[in-house]
């Protein structure tokens, strides 16, 4: 086991030479009575020491950069290093959010342009860019929902229609905002139960606010009666939203304007191309239709033909939701990539689409697939055969591991049971591809002749099985010295 930074103190140990002038706390020009009794507990440690101490923390660790990460509805694409080198531009780092807009027209002249370009991308009227990840924009879009509805003098409307595929972050948005959740069902094709959505909409009608969707949903599956749903929706007063977690799959090729939606969010980090397996930062955009222009949180980025401006005088806006811009280095780098890709932005997702497609025509005889269809950029395996055998989808992604794979997301959707989700996303070619269906055949065949090699992995990992619901429960991140 890799020891805590602590535990490698040694005591008086340093990693940084000080003048004399500035080490000692009498001299640091701060007022006595704000310093230190005694020594704060810190690792001492040489700077070789420090060096090492991390590299081996990020050896532990799996990116992008070490292999195939087909974790699904995270979109781990890769990241080109290029967003990374202009978002580390002094011109952008060094600015204050503060500053006049006069001072920091670059910047803005970057968020109006990004806002432009989601526009055509999401075929929404308006975008705030403040929201800091996918779950802080459907917080944003439902608040929005809600102000809607006050302002449109219909407070009856508290409640959220919500499939039983959705991301958990869906229900617990639209809870946060006092909205009740109805659960739709899905139907044996993997999509919104239509006949169920109408009898939900006859017995609570102008009860419900909106319908919270994502499309392709979860189970990676295109919602083919999405403008049906819209018109039931519209008809009732009622309005809809786009969880973008999933816009992999068609940008380009459609939008949520075109399959009928009101409110979108995206999320940046997946799409658009940013580090974030480690929780973030991230950037969670949220676009409207012409007629929740006024909504939007402010202040939102405009142009008036000679500057750009931040503008906060928005009629019914909800308020702020976050500090000053957003994740503003988030929003560099998806501008970055969007000029990269330019119009080939759609080929992005015809990638995505066809790798997915590869991967599970490849893999379906080896495991179950519950909804047999050509999906759109991920698709869900169900570990059931595997489970007869004693072998749970836990394992088959720990045995993953041992062979240089992140493990795909598993468990989810909940309506899956023992649920393996794959999204290999448009970064790999064939050649990997391969190599994992090869590892999941293999895999496939161990539970069969030698389970227990996949019971007990893994082998190789630094950590082997760690207590999550432990972990959950008692969560403790912080080294306390013992007393
Ligand atoms: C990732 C995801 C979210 C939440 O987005 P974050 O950026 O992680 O907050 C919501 N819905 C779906 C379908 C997702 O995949």
């Amino acid at each position: 086991m890799t020891k805590l930074i602590f535990e490698k103190s040694i005591d008086d140990m340093t990693g940084v030479s000080l003048s004399e002038d500035n080490s000692s706390a009498e001299n640091s020009g701060i007022n006595p009575k704000f310093l230190r009794k005694e020594k704060p507990v810190l690792p001492e440690v040489s700077e070789l020491e420090t060096m090492r101490h991390f590299k081996e923390l990020s050896d532990m660790n799996f990116c992008v950069e070490s292999g195939f990460y087909p974790l699904g509805s995270c979109t781990m694409k890769y990241n080109p290093k290029i967003n990374e080198y202009i978002a580390s531009l002094e011109g952008f780092t060094q600015l204050h959010p503060h500053q006049d807009d006069e001072d920091v027209q670059g910047a803005l002249e970057l968020m109006y342009k990004l806002q432009e370009a989601l526009k055509e991308i999401t075929g929404m009227s308006a975008i705030t860019l403040q929201g800091s990840a996918g779950a802080h924009g459907e917080l944003c879009g439902m608040m929005i929902v809600k102000h809607f509805f006050k302002v449109n003098n219909e407070p009856r409307r508290k409640k959220v229609i919500i499939p039983d595929s959705a991301h958990g972050t869906n229900p617990a948005s639209a809870g946060m905002c006092g909205f009740e959740i109805l659960k739709v069902n899905s139907n044996e094709k993997g999509q919104v139960d239509i006949s169920h959505l109408k009898e939900l909409f006859e017995q609570y009608k102008d009860e419900i606010a909106a319908i919270m969707m994502t499309n392709p949903n979860t189970l990676g599956i295109f919602e083919e009666k999405v403008q049906e749903i819209s018109e039931i929706a519209h008809q009732n007063g009622s309005l809809l939203y786009y969880d973008g977690a999933n816009l992999n799959a068609v940008m380009g090729i459609t939008n949520p304007k075109i399959m009928g939606f009101d409110i979108v969010h995206l999320n940046l980090h997946k799409t658009f191309s940013t580090p974030h397996g480690g929780g973030g930062p991230g950037a969670g955009p949220v676009g409207v239709v012409e007629k929740l222009k006024e909504y939007l949180p402010v202040p939102v980025v405009d142009y008036d033909g000679t500057k750009y401006f931040r503008k906060y005088n928005l009629k019914n806006t909800i308020g702020k939701i976050k500090e000053f811009q957003g994740n503003f280095g988030v929003l560099v780098k998806a501008y970055c990539y969007i000029l990269m890709k330019g119009k080939n932005l759609k080929n992005v997702s015809q990638d995505a689409v066809l790798n997915a497609n590869y991967l599970k025509e490849k893999l379906k005889s080896y495991y179950d697939l519950p909804y047999d269809c050509t999906c759109m950029h991920e698709f869900v395996l169900s570990g059931n055969r595997q489970k007869e055998k004693g072998v749970h989808t836990l394992e088959i992604a720990k045995r993953l591991m041992d062979y240089k794979f992140h493990p795909p997301t598993v468990y989810f959707p909940l309506i899956v049971p023992e649920a393996i989700m794959i999204e290999p996303t448009e970064s790999e070619n064939k050649q990997r591809l391969d190599d994992f269906v090869e590892a999941m055949i293999k895999i496939a065949n161990e539970a069969e002749s030698t389970p227990q090699k996949v019971l007990d992995a893994p082998h190789c990992a630094p950590v082997k099985r760690v207590d999550e619901t432990n972990a959950a429960r008692h969560l403790d991140l912080r080294y306390k010295p013992e007393e």
